[in-house]
C-alpha cells in the first residue's frame, strides 16, 4: 500500500490494532500528527483497517505483526528499519482472553489456556519489545506503552474493598497482566539512564469484542490512557501504572 512520507513526525507502532482499543489508539495517535503503523496479525485485515483511517485523512500505514511469531516480529522490525530507520513509540496492545469466562474457580482453568494466554499477553510483549529496542534507541526519546489491566493489580485483587476483589475467574489473564506490570518495572529500570520511558496502562472496562461489547466506557475513552502515555513529554513518569491520569496500585 502507499506510504506517506513522515515529514519529520514521530513514528509509532501499535500491535493488535485491527480492532478495539488498538485500532482507536492508532486513530488518536494519527490525529495527533504521529505517523502510525497499524499492526495486525492478518496483513489483509491490517491493510483494510489502515485504508479506512487513510480515508479519514490520517497518516496511517499497515504492517503485519503476529506477536507470537518470531519470524513475523523480525520481518516487521526489518520493514520499520527500512521505511523509517527508527521507532518513536511502541504500544504493546495485542492481548487475548483464552479462558472460559463462565468458570468461577481459578484452579479449574486448564493449563493449555494458561500457556496460550502467556504466549500472547506476556511473551508477545517481551519478544516484540526486545526486537524493536534497537529502533527505539535510534529515536530521540522513545516511549513504550504496555497495555496491562487493573486485573493485573495484586494490590486490588487482595483488597476486599476493591471492585475487582471477586473477579478471580480468569487467573491466567490476570496473572499475565501482573507479569506485564513486572516486566514494565524491570525494563524501565534498565532504561532509566536513557530518554526512553516505559509505562503500563489500564484502559478501563471498555466495550470491545474482548468483553462481548460490555463495559463501562466507550472505545475512544478506552484508548486515551495509551495515547497519553505514548505522547509523554520529557518530564513524564517512567516505570508507572496508570489509568486516565491516575496511578494504580501494583
Ligand atoms: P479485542 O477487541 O479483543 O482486540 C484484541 C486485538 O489483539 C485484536 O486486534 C487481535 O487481532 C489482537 N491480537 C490477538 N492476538 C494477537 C497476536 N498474536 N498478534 C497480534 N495481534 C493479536 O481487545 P481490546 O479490548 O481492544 O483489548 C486491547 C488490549 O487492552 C488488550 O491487551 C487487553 O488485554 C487490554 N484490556 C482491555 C480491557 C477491556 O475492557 N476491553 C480492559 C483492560 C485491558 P485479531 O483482530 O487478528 O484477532
Amino acid at each position: 500500500m502507499s506510504i506517506s512520507p513522515t515529514n519529520g513526525s514521530k513514528v509509532a507502532l501499535v500491535t493488535g490494532a485491527t480492532r478495539g482499543i488498538g485500532l482507536e489508539t492508532v486513530r488518536q495517535l494519527a490525529q495527533a500528527g504521529v505517523h502510525t503503523l497499524l499492526a495486525g496479525r492478518d496483513r489483509s485485515r491490517a491493510v483494510e483497517a489502515a485504508l479506512k483511517l487513510q480515508g479519514e485523512g490520517l497518516p496511517v500505514e499497515a504492517i503485519a505483526l503476529d506477536v507470537t511469531d518470531t519470524a513475523s516480529i523480525q520481518a516487521a522490525v526489518q520493514e520499520v528499519a527500512r521505511r523509517h530507520g527508527r521507532l518513536d513509540i511502541l504500544v504493546n496492545n495485542a492481548g487475548i482472553v483464552a479462558e472460559d469466562k463462565r468458570q468461577t474457580k481459578p484452579s479449574l482453568q486448564p493449563l493449555q489456556a494458561w500457556r496460550e494466554t502467556f504466549e500472547t499477553n506476556l511473551f508477545g510483549v517481551v519478544a516484540t519489545t526486545q526486537a524493536f529496542l534497537p529502533l527505539l534507541h535510534s529515536a530521540p526519546a522513545a516511549r513504550i506503552v504496555n497495555v496491562s489491566s487493573v486485573l493485573g493489580s495484586l494490590g486490588a485483587h487482595s483488597d476486599p474493598a476493591s471492585p475487582i476483589y471477586e473477579f478471580k475467574g480468569i487467573p491466567a489473564y490476570n496473572a499475565s497482566k501482573s507479569a506485564v506490570n513486572s516486566w514494565t518495572v524491570h525494563l524501565a529500570y534498565e532504561l532509566r539512564g536513557t530518554p526512553i520511558k516505559v509505562n503500563a496502562v489500564h484502559p478501563g472496562y471498555v466495550k470491545t469484542d474482548m468483553n462481548a461489547g460490555e463495559g463501562e466506557i466507550d472505545i475512544p475513552t478506552g484508548a486515551k490512557t495509551s495515547v497519553s502515555m505514548a505522547l509523554l513529554d520529557a518530564d513524564g513518569p517512567t516505570g508507572g501504572y496508570f489509568h486516565l491520569g491516575e496511578t494504580l496500585p501494583w
